[in-house]
């Protein structure tokens, strides 16, 4: 077998496994556009202002009971100065022993679901709505919700993303001031005082639903055509 027949099974390779995603549509590499707003040369304040508010503003918080839980703090990850914001609930049980949002199942999926509109882990900023995990994953209560929030607010305030992504009902119905359920608060863009806001499925509800996957897609191809500028 000569090199191209090679490539072109892997690419088929790669093509199965995103139809099984129930993507069914792919889109070409962009140029990368300049990431800061620094001038050239210069870095970027808001990895120096997310830096501070980890360190010198959240601290080693005990600001709510769930410290008394937890093993980490997980403040979030990725790139300050992202276009795209990914919100989620709260750490699991992977993301408390790491430190970082996102790195059990559902994070693998949800890497492959950015992967698909062609961002990588380090474009996106990804945080939660709570910074430590609440035990045995139950949902967050209001006096943890209360106290922690502020803090979703300064990452949201700091980094100004062009578009953020509401993950779950939890993440949607914070970010967008709802009572309704992700399925009827899905798939449109809402615009919010302090920014954009998209909401589809948390990546754990599409493990156990994967006929919701071609719903999902369609918000991240809605994701795609606003940070490209067309919605
Ligand atoms: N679920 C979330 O909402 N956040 C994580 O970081 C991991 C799983």
């Amino acid at each position: 077998m000569n090199e191209a027949d090679r490539n072109n099974l892997i690419i088929d390779a790669i093509l199965e496994a995103y139809r099984d995603l129930g993507i069914t549509e792919a889109f070409l590499p962009r140029e990368v556009e300049a990431e800061t707003a620094a001038p050239p040369g210069q870095p970027d304040p808001r990895v120096q202002l997310m830096e501070e508010l980890r360190a010198s503003d959240l601290g080693p918080c005990s600001r709510c009971k769930l410290h008394k839980t937890r093993r980490t703090i997980v403040f979030g990850d990725g790139n300050p100065c992202a276009e795209l914001m990914l919100i989620g609930e709260a750490p699991g049980a992977d993301e408390d022993l790491q430190g970082l949002p996102f790195v059990g199942r559902a994070g693998q999926l949800l890497m492959q679901m950015i992967k698909a509109i062609q961002l990588e882990r380090k474009d996106v900023y990804i945080a939660n709505v709570l910074k430590c995990r609440p035990p045995g994953n139950r949902p967050p209560e209001p006096d943890e919700i209360a106290a922690c929030s502020p803090f979703l607010r300064k990452q949201i305030s700091i980094i100004q993303p062009k578009l953020i992504l509401a993950l779950g009902t939890f993440s949607a119905q914070l970010l967008l001031e709802s009572k309704s359920p992700i399925s009827a608060l899905r798939s449109r863009v809402y615009e919010m005082p302090f920014g954009r806001v998209l909401a589809t499925f948390h990546p754990s509800f599409l493990l156990r639903s994967p006929d919701k996957k071609r719903d999902a897609w369609e918000d991240l191809k809605l994701a795609r055509r606003v940070l490209d500028g067309q919605a």
